[in-house]
């Protein structure tokens, strides 16, 4: 696609430092990391997001994270590994071509997650059901 960065590092207009790279994905350093190594995945064919991608990009998108993960842990001795996406701007998606981060860990590095709660009484049956009613039909 016109103007979409990740295409352009796709397709070699923009430079970026390969970590792997078949004929369907690209797996690439982020330029600025949590730490050192944080890699990004992409398919090469553009799709904006988790919503937009189709099955078969997306489980190629998933075998390049697994095929990078041990390598990533291993260079950079790192303990443990977080794979995330980011989809749509409210979730903090800033460039919209497809992604997923992989972000070495280091015990005590002090990194937070997300806060969590409990649920409320009766809440966990109502989301999971209106869930389950939007899946699509297989
Ligand atoms: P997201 O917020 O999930 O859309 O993440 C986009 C990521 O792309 C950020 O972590 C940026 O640091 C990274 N990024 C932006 N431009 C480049 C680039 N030219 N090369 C590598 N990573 C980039
Ligand atoms: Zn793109």
């Amino acid at each position: 696609m016109e103007n979409c960065l990740f295409c352009k590092i796709a397709n070699g207009e923009i430079p970026s430092h390969t970590l792997y790279e078949d004929e369907h994905t690209l797996a690439f350093l982020d330029i600025n990391p949590v730490h050192p190594g944080h890699a990004l995945v992409i398919p090469k064919i553009h799709s904006a997001n988790i919503f937009d991608i189709d099955a078969p990009s997306w489980t190629r998108v998933c075998e390049t994270v697994r095929r990078i993960a041990q390598p990533i842990e291993k260079a950079t001795g790192a303990s443990g590994i977080n794979v995330m996406m980011n989809n749509r701007d409210t979730a903090g998606q800033v460039i919209d071509h497809t992604h997923v981060h992989v972000i070495p860990r280091h015990r005590g590095d002090g990194l937070r997650l997300w806060p969590q709660k409990p649920y409320a009484r009766g809440a966990a049956e109502n989301i999971a059901e209106k869930i389950r009613e939007n899946m699509e039909k297989a």
